[in-house]
């Protein structure tokens, strides 16, 4: 009987839907099943000018050591600081700029001009700052005592030759272009990048910028997923709509499918107008994922057409947000050879909340100065309070938070 129930809500025939396959699954169930059919794209080389936000494919470790010779911190005068007291007359022999090295030795009694970034002269072991004397001439009277080690950088004090700078499956990040620049690298390995195909379905959407009429509504989860695609660092080559038929799902999903995963919002629920399952099934996909115990986001379905991924996701657009990062992104990132998750931080929750329902729910919210507060309408259709949240607290089944409370949240930006 329970069997039958389930294949009735299922609405596929047995042999393309296995009733286990078929039943609710957990959030980690499901995300354990996706990442294990997603394979890491081939490795690409780009150059640096093209790596930002991209993931290293290898570890890189430093071919120089940073500072890679002795220079002054300051522009004055290089000096041997033993002969460097307050009030020390010094002769200045001679001047030394940032770039080739002129190879001058400093001696007792002795000085360099120098600037900043210049190789330290020979016997040099201090820099005495140009306020801090009094130039006369040739010579110099230093204002202040010197110690050894005064405005001097070392080779290898900031980095050592050998050190790891990049790890595999890291984010390349503006820094880390300038760290790798620092150290004479032109180009970088790094993850493929993923394609995605996008498919909106309802025959009650407009496109932004059109005349909506009574009923309709404009489309906002193209213009969503396509932002969360960039912000993951995939690229969304093609979004579609499609009216609630099959034939016009059909050729949609078609179109998509030509890239490494397809994303289709609405229609995978299980009203009469949701005809995503039978469309995907009439282009024999295999459909391994649908219905998660997750809040918002349900109706979830993951599958595949040959090579690319097929993600269903429901057409709430809180739901289709949600469901997105907790599933479509961390396969996104695993093909793109990351190593990370969304970020989470620590936070005190500022009420008291409960899930007394049978799914994780995950709870929008705003993350201010460490406190997290729930905001707007805490259903899968409230766009405007996703927009005002910044983060994402996860209550699984049966947990009870206290005010007061630390929690660990996801944050969204
Ligand atoms: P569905 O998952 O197709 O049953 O849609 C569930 C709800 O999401 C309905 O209220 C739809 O109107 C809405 N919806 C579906 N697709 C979109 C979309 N692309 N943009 C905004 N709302 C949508
Ligand atoms: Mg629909």
């Amino acid at each position: 009987m329970q069997s039958e129930n389930i294949a009735k809500n299922c609405r596929l025939p047995i042999s393309n839907c296995q009733l286990i396959k078929c039943a609710v699954i957990s959030e980690e169930e499901a995300r354990r099943q996706i990442l294990k059919k997603v394979t890491p794209l081939p490795e690409r080389t780009v150059r640096l000018a093209s790596a930002l936000d991209c993931f290293s494919a290898c570890d890189l470790v430093a071919r120089l050591p940073l500072p890679a010779f002795d220079n002054s911190a300051m522009d004055g005068y290089a000096v041997v600081a033993r002969s460097c007291r307050k009030g020390a007359r010094l002769r200045v022999i001679g001047e030394q700029p940032a770039g080739p090295d002129w190879g001058l030795r400093v001696g007792r009694d002795e000085a360099v001009r120098i600037f900043t970034g210049a190789p330290l002269p020979q016997a040099a072991d201090a820099i005495v700052m140009q306020e801090d004397v009094m130039r006369e001439g040739t010579e110099i009277s230093v204002n202040v005592d010197v110690e050894p080690g005064d405005f001097v950088r070392r080779r290898g004090c900031d980095l050592a030759e050998g050190q790891l700078i990049l790890a595999s499956g890291e984010r390349i990040r503006a820094a880390t272009i300038a760290l790798l620049a620092s150290q004479g690298f032109a180009a970088v390995s790094v993850g493929g990048q993923v394609t995605a195909g996008v498919v909106s379905t309802g025959d009650e959407l407009v496109e932004p910028g059109g005349k909506i009429g009574p009923g309709q509504i404009y489309d906002s989860n193209s213009a969503l997923l396509n932002a969360l695609l960039q912000r993951c660092g995939a690229s969304a080559k093609s979004v579609k709509h499609s009216r609630d038929d099959r034939e016009s799902l059909r050729e949609a999903i078609k179109g998509g499918i030509k890239n490494h995963i397809l994303i289709i919002s609405g229609g995978v629920s299980v009203g009469e107008h949701d005809l995503v399952k039978e469309a995907l099934r009439e282009l024999r996909a295999k459909i391994e994922i649908w219905r998660v115990a997750i809040k918002p986001g349900k109706p979830f379905l993951f599958g595949n057409i040959d090579h690319c991924l097929i993600f269903g996701l429901p057409g709430n657009p809180v739901s289709a947000f949600v469901t997105f990062l907790q599933f479509v992104r961390p396969a996104i990132l695993k093909m793109m050879g990351a190593n990370l998750n969304l970020p989470q931080t620590p936070a005190k929750l500022t009420v008291d909340l409960t899930n007394d329902g049978d799914r994780v729910h995950y709870v929008r919210g705003k993350l201010e100065q460490g406190h997290f507060t729930a905001v707007g309408r805490q259903e899968s259709h409230a766009l405007y309070g996703l927009s005002q949240s910044n983060a994402l607290l996860r209550i699984a089944v049966g947990e009870s938070l206290k005010a007061g409370e630390i929690v660990d949240v996801q944050i969204l930006e």
